[in-house]
């Protein structure tokens, strides 16, 4: 149901067509009035799982009308107290996720055709945008599901904000507390036209990756960039290079992708992260490239659902932004 947004730059789970509507979703009024639309639009997320109509001619979100979730149609009449987040609006329509756990009826809705799929398994097979949106779903339909607690207090905290905030019940704490977005930077290290490729040891067997790491507190990008290369494979960085960024929402990472010129390229890999890091030639790169999809070549590249696949294809493409 929903396309391609006009920014889509190949990178899975990014691309959402929809307009966020922040400065609406303090609007109690215009909520109401949207969750009943009928041109508004449910997904349902069930173990944080969409429900995902197969057919020959593909994977396709099954979005639920608004009549479906207020009028209690079989037997899930508690979806509409279910927690509600507002994911956007595009095109007149205005789109929501429901966390459908533990409500009667909801694993029935599952059949032959229709079936409840992990976010990772089913990204790749949806039309881009659904994948994007989905993202967003995913990841805030699970903070939920997770804070449901004051951290400063340990009071029980309520959803605010359609879904953007949640604030404590306890009335001389009444702190908000926000959605969280971990930074993780992934980066190609580069030196003389050779690229730095490392593996873990629960990779699939013959994949080598970028090398990647959570930022610090505290640190620049660049900063990070540096650091896990010297920490993972004891090399050494000068200039670091924004290339592209993608939401990961297992739960809430954000891919942070970048090139790293290397000054000292002495690798000293530190086995308690990787199995292996190695400098590998353009050739090999190009080859590891075009074997991604596969699951038979001896030594492989992610394949594109991993933003190091692009990092890499941009790379090798001479097409440095
Ligand atoms: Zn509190």
């Amino acid at each position: 149901m929903l396309g391609i947004s006009p920014q889509f730059s190949g990178i899975t789970f990014s691309g959402s067509p929809l307009d966020r509507l922040g400065n609406h979703r303090r609007d109690a009024a215009w909520l109401a009035a949207r969750r009943q639309d009928a041109s508004t639009r449910y997904l349902l997320l069930h173990e944080l799982k969409p429900l995902v109509k197969l057919t020959e001619a593909g994977a396709a979100l099954v979005w639920f009308p608004a009549q479906f979730v207020t009028a209690g149609a079989q037997d899930t009449n508690a979806l509409a107290d279910a927690p509600c987040v507002l994911l956007g609006q595009v095109d007149g329509a205005t789109y929501f996720a429901l966390d459908a756990d533990g409500l009667e009826g909801i694993a029935g809705l599952a059949d032959e055709t229709h079936k409840f799929i992990d976010v990772r398994s089913i990204a790749p097979q949806l039309a881009p945008g659904e994948a994007a949106v989905l993202a967003q779903a995913r990841s805030m339909i699970d903070w939920h599901k997770r804070h449901g607690f004051c951290a400063q207090c340990g009071s029980r905290s309520a959803m605010e904000d359609a879904g953007y905030s949640r604030r404590c019940g306890n009335e001389a704490c009444k702190a908000q507390h926000f959605p969280r977005t971990d930074p993780v930077v992934i980066m190609l290290a580069v030196h003389d036209g050779n690229l730095l490729l490392g593996r873990q040891p629960q990779f699939m067997p013959g994949m080598y990756s970028a090398l990647a790491g959570f930022m610090e507190p505290g640190e620049s990008i660049e900063e990070a960039v540096r650091r896990e290369l010297h920490e993972e494979a004891g090399v050494r960085v000068g200039d670091v290079r924004y290339i592209a960024s993608q939401p990961w929402p297992f739960p809430s990472s954000l891919m942070i992708g970048c090139i790293a010129e290397v000054t000292d390229p002495t690798i000293a890999v530190d086995r308690h992260e990787l199995e292996d890091a190695r400098w590998f030639s353009r050739e090999q790169a190009e080859k590891m490239l075009a074997a991604s999809t596969g699951l038979n070549a001896p030594l492989r590249l992610p394949p594109p659902i991993g933003l190091a696949h692009h990092i890499v294809k941009h790379y090798l493409q001479g097409n440095p932004r």
